[in-house]
């Protein structure tokens, strides 16, 4: 169906950093499928651990246990401050778990709707969130989700949502006090610590903290979308240690698979709300999945992959603050962790779409976050050489557009 506006390219090959389209044209890729491909295209150990599940076990239903679903699963709260996971296939999916687990956390813990509240009226549980999110397609993620424009044409929304303004510590306090001045209400607050899609808004740290405060006073459970940010790709393997704060529960997707679809909503104890029969999927946490979620973690601990995307976040960072210094009336600056970054640029130059698609002409892919920020999400196995490549390939493509 037509619900993308794609570039006039086919990708039908990669290798590391770089990819190849039909014609035989090579990219330096700076995309890696939105956030997804963490060890670059075609990696040597992926292969061959994925070819080896494939030669063993590659799908067996939730009926059971499954040994690499319980590995992965370890593997996460082992390196992490959660206790138990959930698996699933994307990134909304996961969030869509996450809602849940928040209306039962409302719904039980809280007392919310326990005195006959009616479905919507003022005894059911609200979660707060962020202005310029994302959280995903699905109905109740996209309704998570505080940008009307994916909202347009798909009335009503799913019920219980309420937005702020992100890092906005005073709204988010009026909101709050809105919410329960009737007695307890609020059910979850759920939030990216890094705003991907909505521009590339890293989460400001006196605001989480504050967040985090209130939310344990008032007993709500504190969620992060880490679906873009999470698995290494802040500089920390985790986008909560970029704030100083532990979420009550996280939600991952992209980068965990390495380019196989998976997510997971990992929750600590004190969030461990399912019981059998509440949640599942058919798909979620197969063998093939997991063991993809496996080498993708263990190749980050074994190539020390996560200090790698400080170093190349640090070098990104400075060369793309040159590149604003050497254009000061078209770029406004730089910002992002690690290896999410975002060019922020100023109403005089080209929209971030243009831009991206005179960098493809020159051999370099990039993805739009938003019409003003040009953003990189490249693998994170990515060299100091192709940093620089890239950014020389991307004044390149600002030139060709006549700046
Ligand atoms: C991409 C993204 C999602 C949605 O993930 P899908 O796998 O496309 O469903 C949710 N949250 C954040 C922060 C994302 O970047």
């Amino acid at each position: 169906m037509d619900t993308y506006a794609r570039f006039p390219i086919s990708l039908t090959r990669g290798r590391g950093v770089w990819v190849w389209d039909s014609s035989g044209k090579r990219y330096l890729d700076c995309v890696a499928g939105i956030a997804v491909c963490t060890l670059g295209h075609s990696d040597g150990r992926m292969k061959r651990a994925l070819s080896r599940q494939l030669g063993k076990l590659q799908h067996v239903s939730n009926l059971y246990r499954i040994p690499e679903q319980e590995e992965l699963a370890a593997a996460i709260t082992d390196s992490s401050c959660m206790d138990r996971v959930f698996f699933c296939n994307s990134g909304a999916e996961a969030n869509e778990a996450a809602i849940k687990l928040a209306r039962k956390h409302g719904n039980t813990v809280r007392g919310i709707n326990t005195a006959g509240g009616i479905p919507g009226g003022e005894h059911s549980p609200l979660i707060l969130t962020a202005q310029a999110s994302f959280h995903g397609r699905t109905l109740a993620a996209v309704t998570a989700t505080g940008q009307p424009k994916y909202h347009q044409g798909f009335e009503p929304m799913v019920q219980g949502f309420r937005y702020f303004p992100y890092n906005d510590t005073a709204a988010f306090e009026t909101l709050l006090a809105s919410s329960e001045a009737q007695g307890p209400r609020v059910a979850a607050v759920l939030l990216e610590p890094i705003q991907g899609e909505g521009g590339v808004h890293p989460g400001n740290r006196a605001f989480f903290q504050r967040v985090r405060e209130l939310c344990d006073a008032h007993n709500i459970l504190l969620i992060f979308d880490e679906v873009q940010i999470g698995v290494g790709r802040s500089g920390q393997l985790w986008g909560y240690e970029q704030l100083g704060v532990e979420p009550d529960a996280i939600t991952l997707a992209k980068g965990l698979g390495g380019g196989i679809p998976i997510g997971a909503l990992a929750v600590k104890a004190k969030a461990d709300h399912f019981r059998p029969g509440e949640h599942a999927s058919t798909f979620g946490g197969n063998p093939f999945a997991c063991r993809a979620g496996l080498t993708v973690l263990a190749e980050l601990e074994r190539r020390k992959l996560v200090s790698h995307v400080q170093r190349m976040g640090e070098l990104l960072q400075e060369l793309l603050a040159e590149l604003v210094s050497r254009h000061p009336t078209l770029l406004e600056g730089v910002r992002g962790w690690g290896l999410l970054q975002g060019l922020v640029l100023r109403a005089e130059a080209p929209s971030a779409p243009e831009i991206v698609m005179a960098a493809m002409e020159q051999g370099l892919l990039l993805v739009p976050a938003g019409p003003q920020v040009v953003r990189f999400v490249p693998p994170l196995v990515i060299q100091p050489r192709h940093l620089r490549l890239a950014v020389d390939r991307l004044e390149r493509a600002l030139t060709s557009l006549g700046c």
